[in-house]
């Protein structure tokens, strides 16, 4: 099954209690609850919101706040914690809680320090933990580097963002080689989006545009994948649904 949902609410509603039977009425089937300022939602309301969203047949995920480096030793503990309480708020959704690692600065040893940090919170949440694949140079997550880490952390997954993979290979992509490496996982947890670039990798995101969607959705359905796709387009809804038409297309 292919899932495509919006990473936030969708901006003609105001509240996640309203994304969700929008998200259903419009054919979507996931969003991404956006903690990257802050974990400002109780764990009452994630219950709520995991029990309507399993009502709705819409999967939620968790993004946990982007004020996050597992490589610094001076801001690990903070870190771990602001994960943690994402991840008590994820519990109640059926996706990951997906984090940025951490920034390479001075360490050499940042691969070990991700590695510690995720087998120490794996074993305090019962949410999956999921890698970001990340976009700029300076930050820790290629796909061969979180691939190790999640492959030896039982409850931890790689997210693959495209768009930061596109950025950071400077405007190449191979999707089959992707989809290749995480063709052990059952269901892939997955961001899409235009992105601009420039020599340190992601810029900002984009509407859809580059990398290309199409060629994706072809090899998605010839796979059969089973997949989640959070749209992080500036254009949020609209250009999940401009997926969702693409997808539909070419069935
Ligand atoms: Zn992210």
């Amino acid at each position: 099954m292919i899932r495509i949902g919006t990473a936030g609410i969708p901006s003609v509603v105001k509240t996640s209690q309203e994304a969700i039977p929008w998200l259903r009425e419009h054919s979507l089937g996931a969003m991404e609850v956006e903690f990257v300022r802050g974990v400002k939602m109780s764990t009452e309301t994630a219950k709520k919101l995991g029990e309507l969203s399993k009502k709705n047949n819409v999967a939620l995920s968790v993004h946990a706040p982007y004020y996050i480096n597992l490589c610094n030793p001076e801001k690990r503990e903070a870190s771990v914690k602001r994960i943690l309480d994402s991840a008590k708020r994820a519990e109640f959704f059926d996706g990951p809680v997906v984090v940025h690692a951490g920034f390479y600065g001075k360490s050499d040893h940042c691969f070990d320090d991700v590695l510690e940090a995720c087998e120490e919170m794996a074993s305090k949440t019962s949410a999956t933990i999921g890698l970001e694949t990340m976009g700029r140079t300076s930050q820790f997550g290629t796909l061969d580097e979180l691939l190790p880490i999640v492959k030896k952390v039982d409850g931890c997954v790689p997210v693959v963002d495209f768009a930061h993979i596109y950025a950071r290979n400077f405007g190449r992509i191979d999707y089959d080689e992707i989809l290749d490496k995480v063709s052990y996982l059952k269901h892939v947890h997955a961001h899409f989006s235009g992105i601009n670039y420039g020599d340190h990798g992601e810029k900002n995101h984009e509407p859809i545009g580059h990398p290309d969607f199409t060629e994706l959705a072809k090899r998605l359905l010839k796979r059969k994948m089973d997949i989640t796709l959070i749209c992080e387009s500036p254009l949020l809804e609209k250009d999940a649904l401009k997926m969702k038409s693409i997808l539909e297309s070419l069935k």
